[in-house]
């Protein structure tokens, strides 16, 4: 099991280095909607029998239907690696950047949304520290605590 620290900034510095780093990113990327895109397909041509007419899932068999979503469940975990990766922001979804790690997330922030995302939750603390907060506004304090 990979031990990850609450925050960790990956800064690379070196131009050639970054060139690299977003190359490499950027062929995994690729892969990815390679393989996202033969599960999308695969799950959507049970959509239409072999006459081309449009199916409902009303329609499948039990086992058919299990299959439709273990497919659609692939796909869903695949989405959801690339976007919690190393690999690009999970809030901007730019792959050329820095990057921060945010635990209570589980994800990977470019140095610039994290930082605005850091900005944003020093000065809500600031303001709740005057008054009584709803449960939106606690929800959203639990969030901006992730990043201080
Ligand atoms: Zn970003």
């Amino acid at each position: 099991m990979i031990y990850m620290r609450d925050k960790r900034a990956i800064i690379i510095k070196s131009p050639k280095l970054q060139k690299i780093r977003n190359n490499l990113r950027n062929l995994i990327i690729q892969a990815y909607h390679t393989q996202w895109k033969e599960i999308h397909d695969k799950w959507r041509s049970f959509l239409v029998d072999s006459e081309g007419r449009r199916l409902s899932i009303r329609d499948f068999s039990p086992d058919v239907l299990e299959e439709f979503r273990d497919l659609q469940e692939k796909e869903s975990q695949l989405s959801d690696s690339l976007d919690r990766s190393i690999l690009m922001c999970v809030a901007c979804g730019k792959a050329d950047r820095d990057v921060v790690y945010n635990k209570a997330y589980d994800a990977w922030y470019c140095t610039e949304c994290y930082g605005l995302e850091r900005l944003t939750a020093l000065e809500r603390a600031k303001a709740w520290k005057k008054g009584a907060k709803s449960c939106e506004e606690q929800a959203i304090e639990d969030h901006s605590k992730t990043f201080l």
